[in-house]
């Protein structure tokens, strides 16, 4: 029986990037493949029954697959630069939590799937939990199939060069149907349970969150021969917007937001760009905080772009209000748990995606530093595994 730590150990190796550091494994590239076969591997080796689902998603099935079953499990890729445990400390969790289940002889009262959710940071296509999304309808089919990576490839061209089926992208009303209750286990991505002094907490809600794309066109020209007077600077511009997301944000006690990507064209040191994009990732604890945050910031940007002679366009990516967990899944949680400590998070989660349809509900393993989406994060090994043995307590209830 593999522990937790043994399985991220076997996977440590995997889509390591040398230039940002940490690991960057997006959908459908070559490491997040390789943990794909990893995963399946692992899997089969407990006796659980393997399928991909029309959206790419993969799931384990202990026993038969049936409705009302208990699901567990989180996701593989991560961040560009993240770190180890985002995502895969709760796919090795619930392979180890199989594992102990079965060395103590249980057998499930109700069909149980550890689930492997895809490109849940949307790093690769721009859409935070694309998977859990389509399977579960909170982003039409064709919407998906036309979001493009880095490379211009569409996600219908990716998934068919994977071997999905783009004409069955979508919401899977089986997949779906048969979830009775899901539970996530993850790193915290914050502090909170170091303060609160305890390994594992429950969490309770996680805040609104959206994207915005925001593009400002201006006139390319030579950074030597262009006077100041005649520029149409969009570097300027997004310069002033991503100022104000500072500003507003500090202004409000509730709202968090941060442009953590920006692309000019044609990208040249000596040159005025022509036209720059960059991204806005906005959360807050209420959708009319965050919203509020949204439109002043593109107040500023709009009129900074007024002042310099720009065109701009803000186009919203994604978004998904406050998200409160199942109440009484939570209280029972905590309470097999001893009284584990309960506590809300900023960060999104395909359990945050499930939780307006089905019973959801997510473990937390403390985080020394807090640190997350950058290779800092971590977790001591005993927390690692007290994070499975709360799991197992949890699954054992539910089961
Ligand atoms: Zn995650």
């Amino acid at each position: 029986m593999r522990s937790a730590t043994t399985l991220l150990r076997e996977i440590d190796g995997v889509g390591r990037d040398a230039h940002r550091g940490g690991y960057s494994r997006h959908v459908f590239d070559p490491a997040e493949r390789e943990l794909r076969e990893w995963f399946t591997e692992r899997a089969s080796a407990l006796g659980l029954g393997l399928e991909t689902d029309r959206n790419g998603n993969i799931w384990a099935w202990w026993g038969a697959p049936g409705p009302d079953a208990v699901i567990t499990g989180s996701h593989l890729d991560s961040v560009p630069g993240g770190g180890a445990l985002d995502g895969p400390l709760g796919v090795v969790s619930a392979l180890a939590a199989v594992a102990a289940l079965q060395a103590d002889g249980v057998t499930p009262g109700r069909p149980f799937a550890v689930v492997v959710f895809a490109e849940e940071e949307g790093s690769r296509f721009g859409v935070a939990c694309l998977g859990s999304r389509l399977l579960s309808g909170a982003i039409a089919p064709e919407r998906a199939a036309a979001l493009t990576d880095a490379d211009g490839g569409t996600f219908a061209d990716r998934a068919a060069a994977f071997g999905l089926d783009v004409a069955h992208l979508g919401v899977d009303r089986e997949a779906l149907g048969r979830i009775g209750v899901f539970v996530e286990l993850h790193v915290e991505q914050g502090i909170g349970l170091v303060n609160a002094g305890a390994a594992i907490g429950v969490a309770s809600s996680i805040l609104a969150h959206g994207r915005w794309r925001v593009r400002v066109r201006g006139q390319g020209n030579h950074a030597g021969t262009t006077a100041i007077a005649d520029r149409r600077d969009p570097m300027v511009v997004a310069a002033e917007a991503i100022l104000s997301a500072r500003t507003v944000a500090a202004a409000s006690p509730t709202v968090r937001a941060t442009f953590g990507r920006i692309e000019p064209v044609p990208g040249g040191t000596n040159v005025i760009p022509s036209q720059v994009t960059a991204w806005l990732d906005v959360r807050g604890s209420n959708d009319e905080d965050t919203r509020a945050a949204v439109a002043d910031i593109g107040v500023a940007a709009r009129d900074a772009a007024a002042r310099e002679g720009c065109e701009i366009e803000i186009v919203e990516e994604s978004y998904g209000g406050e998200v409160v967990f199942d109440p009484a899944l939570r209280d029972r949680m905590s309470a097999v748990l001893g009284g584990a400590p309960v506590l809300p998070t900023g960060a999104g989660h395909d359990a945050g995606i499930l939780a307006s349809l089905v019973p959801t509900a997510m473990l937390f393993v403390r985080n020394p530093t807090g640190v997350s989406h950058a290779p800092e994060e971590g977790a001591t090994d005993d927390d690692c595994e007290a994070g499975v043995a709360a799991l197992v307590t949890v699954l054992r209830d539910l089961l």
